[in-house]
């Protein structure tokens, strides 16, 4: 595959005002580019020379560094030119056309979004899992997140699913060879040791499901819903948890009509925390004016779509029908922790409490008494594990694809497990699971298969 070679030309730092800005330019071929520019002076490959930047009159535009990346050696694969000068807009913005006037006869045009990273996986730079860290990098917004985004842009993830891939390779280049044999299959299971084989794939494959997930936390972070009868204490508990004061405290009931998300960190991890109109008189939703009906559904939208419920309750009140008649209309899907708050009032212990139904959690919201134990069971509820490991900023096309591979293998295993043994169907399973983890890294590699077999297989067998 090749990348389209026209240069292309954009400022890479962010706007705004800083000590550097950065022009750069990538296409298949920028000597002439760099001819125009600097007519005077050699840009040797991968060094910074310090020169002015002049305008097409001759005059100063800025004084700076241009650094030259030969093809392949660069970020694009193709040759690279960075221009380096002083970080404000209107500099980088005379730069940029100053590129784009002195490149006019070579077709440098302005990039696209992302075209430069585009170019680096169309010219095998990266492959498409570290693509999409880059981004994911830039995006970060924990220590946590950068160093698994980091992880997954140095290849790290992609290894993980190279080396899963080949022990799927190995396994269809057994079962493939087998069927043309047809009297051999019988006990070829047993021979070769498949099961073996497949169930450490499938071991293999649900630690990295397992560390993916755990990145794929860092990455989007948890939808956290408040639900919970008017005046419990839900917007209290928003802002305890958020340390700082931005929902409205009122003891009126129902005044937390529009959606209020503050997004805080635990342990690293991004929750995304979500305030909404307390629930009421579900028994009776007639005598409920309109604009607090229409706040009550969109409590209802929000909690559909929670990956953690907190269901708050008043402890000095006990619980009530109501309460009850909202538990019923969780869906059974979505983890819930039953807060019980102002313990200050009903002389309860700050406690977590696991009990068949759900984990409840005993604390003050207003006294800030338990918050602690709260934000440790949100971690935990949310499956979240300090491994010590590695994790993957792995993104929800990556889960998904993981997913699939995992019940691939799944089906593959049930295959195994027929007497009749139809291992025409297990390698079916087995090429589908492969189509689903190279779709990780994009690498579609029907032809890598007959090269592995053809390479290892002796065609007079
Ligand atoms: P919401 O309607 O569920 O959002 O409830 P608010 O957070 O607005 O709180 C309603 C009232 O309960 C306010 O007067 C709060 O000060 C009070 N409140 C909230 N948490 C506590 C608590 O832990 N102890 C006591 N004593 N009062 C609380
Ligand atoms: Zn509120």
């Amino acid at each position: 595959m090749n990348s389209d070679s026209s240069p292309i030309a954009a400022i890479a730092t962010a706007p705004g005002r800083g000590g550097i800005g950065v022009v750069r330019v990538s296409g298949a071929e920028l000597t002439p580019l760099i001819t125009a520019l600097f007519p005077n002076v050699t840009l040797q490959a991968r060094h910074a020379t310090y020169l002015p930047f002049l305008d097409a009159d001759g005059s100063v535009i800025d004084q700076g560094l241009a650094l030259y990346f030969k093809a392949p050696h660069s970020y694009t694969g193709q040759d690279v030119l960075e221009l380096q000068g002083h970080g404000g807009p209107v500099v980088l913005q005379m730069l940029l056309a100053r590129c784009l006037e002195a490149g006019k006869e070579m077709g440098v045009r302005l990039a696209q979004p992302g075209e430069f990273t585009q170019r680096a996986f169309l010219n095998d730079k990266l492959d498409l899992a570290q693509a999409e860290a880059v981004a994911d990098l830039i995006e970060a917004s924990t220590e946590a997140a950068v160093k698994s985004a980091s992880q997954s842009l140095s290849g790290a993830f992609s290894k993980v699913i190279h080396e899963l891939v080949d022990q799927v390779v190995q396994l269809r280049m057994l079962v493939e060879a087998t069927l043309d044999f047809p009297e051999e299959e019988i006990d070829f299971l047993e021979k070769s040791d498949a099961r073996g084989q497949l169930s450490r794939i499938q071991l293999a494959l649900k630690k990295v499901l397992d560390q993916a997930s755990q990145g794929a936390m860092l990455r989007d972070g948890l939808n956290v819903v408040l639900a919970g009868q008017p005046n419990v204490g839900k917007s209290s508990l928003l802002n305890a948890l958020a340390g700082d004061d931005i929902a409205i405290v009122t003891p009126i009931a129902g005044t937390t009509r529009d959606k209020v998300v503050e997004t805080i960190h635990i342990e690293g991890v991004p929750l995304n925390v979500i305030d909404t109109a307390g629930i009421r008189d579900s028994l009776n939703e007639d005598a409920i004016d309109v604009v607090e009906r229409i706040g009550i559904q969109r409590t209802w939208t929000e909690v559909a779509k929670a990956d953690v419920i907190l269901h708050l309750m008043d402890a000095s009140r006990g619980p009530t029908r109501e309460d009850e008649l909202i538990t019923e209309r969780f869906s059974p899907d979505i983890p819930v922790i039953r807060v019980w708050n102002k313990i200050d009032l009903s002389g309860h212990q700050a406690a977590v409490d696991v009990l068949p139904d759900a984990i409840h959690i005993y604390l003050s919201a207003h006294e800030h008494i338990g918050i602690d134990l709260l934000r440790a069971q949100l971690l935990k509820i949310a499956g979240w594990e300090q491994t010590g490991e590695s994790l993957y900023l792995a993104r929800e096309r990556h889960l998904h694809a993981l997913h699939l591979a995992s019940d691939h293998l799944d089906n593959a295993a049930y295959h195994a497990e027929q007497t009749d043994q139809a291992l025409d169907l297990f390698a079916e399973e087995l090429r589908l699971t492969q189509d689903s983890l190279n779709s990780i890294t994009g690498a579609f590699s029907s032809d890598d298969l007959l090269g592995v077999i053809f390479s290892r297989f002796c065609i007079g067998k």
